[in-house]
């Protein structure tokens, strides 16, 4: 059996990993975009670095596009197996993978180069979507099972055990998918997960504890405060359509409870929250028991007065002159993409207005250089002067922080795990991490480069391989050439 990763490898996006087993067949984990990296995102969007075709089956973790946005291209590519996810993340992904071919089209159509995929390649994909229960192992193929267990990252979000036997040795591989949080905002706690050999794990905050004692209902409160009726200007909330809006919505809702909201609007101005929104409302069961108990006195927890969506474009711009104090949500989280750029836009150089950060935002990402305090950024090919307040809320994350990450695996022994391999997070926030991990007594840690490859049972001196990037490479031709990657290193 062979490990390969193919995208999220010290970086956090573009998750793509696959299982190579003796018999050829190949299991991909994720077929997720890569997002945020600068001029770089085409070329890596563009070439998988293995042959479509030559995937077996896609076991999907949860919806979110860096999971799940090239599955249409790989589809398109080739690829005609069944792809396996919960009911929310069929759901949810359907939502997202629709709005991805919107943006490329558009993007495509502004930036001249050809979309990825369309919305046909996307209803073509969405055929090969097979749902199945939490917690309940199915047989994937001959001698390989595999269980879905909550991830609490993300409504339908799990993490993925797959145990294949070949040549009577049984091999448990836990794929994490992203790791949720033990105290979420609106999940219940990632659920434990069965005892594996190998454990790929995200470590997007391996490095960082989550302050909880930060209070990010009052934060939101003191920016509205700020921003919208001392200065009356316009606050900018880029937010992710799918899991960061409802958080935001969920606090304003709490502020709205408390009668603290001022008279002001409150626009979402994505046609997606609308549509991610209803969809997360169906699964009251995956919610946590605090958000069980708002629901006995508020049958929405997301809706509270003054809050009003934006679908059309139309109704998108003329919010963009809209000149009265509102707090504007948007997308795209990271402020790459999306309408949230218009209205960033046009506040940017308005010393009343504000533009706060809800999540997390790569270095490159527009997001990521407001934070880093650019004075002038580059938005529709233009250089604006940064002069509208920018800032972040911490606390947001769906992702788990150092301590969950470890409590996450806290249930695996020592003993018998072989060995972790550390994906979806950054090079240093990963090297951190595995000093961590390894105080814990982990004894083998990996943090995989793009296209490597790993046999396992690992090696105690392996051989590393490469996969060049190139997509006329299958994952059968690197399996059998281990001098391939060598050709490629330099
Ligand atoms: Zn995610």
């Amino acid at each position: 059996m062979k490990i390969s990763f193919h995208g999220a490898a010290q970086t956090v996006t573009g998750s793509k990993h696959i299982l190579t087993l003796n018999n050829g067949k190949n299991i991909l984990l994720d077929c997720g975009m890569f997002q945020g990296m600068g001029h770089e995102t085409a070329e890596l969007n563009a070439h998988f670095g293995f042959d479509a075709s030559t995937i077996d089956v896609l076991l999907l973790s949860h919806a979110h596009i860096d999971h799940s946005g090239l599955i249409p291209k790989l589809v398109k590519e080739g690829f005609n197996g069944v792809i396996y996810c919960t009911q929310a993340t069929k759901e949810l992904a359907e939502i997202l993978l629709y709005d991805s071919a919107e943006i490329q089209t558009y993007e495509g159509n502004h930036r001249h180069h050809a979309p990825l995929y369309n919305s046909d390649d996307v209803a073509a994909c969405l055929s090969q979507f097979k749902v199945i229960h939490f917690n309940e192992w199915f047989s994937l193929m001959d001698g390989v099972d595999v269980v879905y267990t909550p991830a609490g990252h993300l409504i339908g979000s799990a993490a993925i055990t797959i145990r294949a036997k070949e040549n009577r040795r049984k091999t448990t591989i836990l794929y994490g998918g992203d790791v949720g949080r033990y105290q979420s905002v609106l999940l219940k706690p990632p659920a434990e997960t069965p005892q594996a050999d190998y454990i790929i794990l995200e470590s997007t905050y391996g490095d960082k504890r989550h302050d909880l004692t930060f209070n990010t209902i009052e934060n939101i409160h003191k920016w509205i405060q700020k921003i919208c009726v001392q200065q009356e200007g316009k606050l900018v909330i880029p937010a992710f359509s799918v899991g960061r809006t409802q958080e935001v919505l969920y606090a304003l809702n709490q502020l709205s409870l408390e009668k603290r909201l001022p008279d002001i609007s409150f626009f979402i101005d994505s046609p997606l929250s609308l549509l991610a929104t209803q969809t997360i409302k169906k699964y009251t069961d995956q919610f946590n028991e605090r958000l069980q108990k708002v629901l006995l006195v508020d049958d929405d927890p997301f809706e509270f007065p003054g809050l009003k969506y934006i679908e059309s474009v139309d109704d998108s711009r003329r919010l963009t002159a809209y000149n009265k104090p509102c707090v504007i949500i948007s997308a795209s989280g990271t402020a790459d993409a999306g309408r949230v750029r218009h209205h960033i836009h046009s506040c940017i150089g308005n010393a009343n207005c504000g533009i706060l950060m809800v999540g997390y935002c790569g270095a490159q990402s527009l997001g990521g250089q407001l934070l880093s305090g650019y004075q002038t950024v580059d938005i529709f090919n233009q250089s604006c002067e940064v002069i509208a307040t920018t800032g972040q809320v911490q606390g947001m994350s769906a992702h788990g922080d150092t301590d969950d990450l470890l409590q996450f695996i806290s249930h695996q022994p020592v003993e018998k795990v072989k060995g972790i391999f550390l994906v979806h997070g950054e090079r240093h926030v990963q090297k951190t991490f595995a000093e961590k991990i390894s105080l814990k007594g982990y004894k083998r840690i990996e943090c995989p480069a793009m296209h490597e490859v790993f046999e396992l049972p690992l090696k105690p001196k392996r051989k590393r391989e490469h996969i060049p990037t190139q997509h006329t490479t299958t994952v059968h031709a690197v399996r059998n050439n281990t001098d391939i990657g060598n050709r490629f290193q330099k």
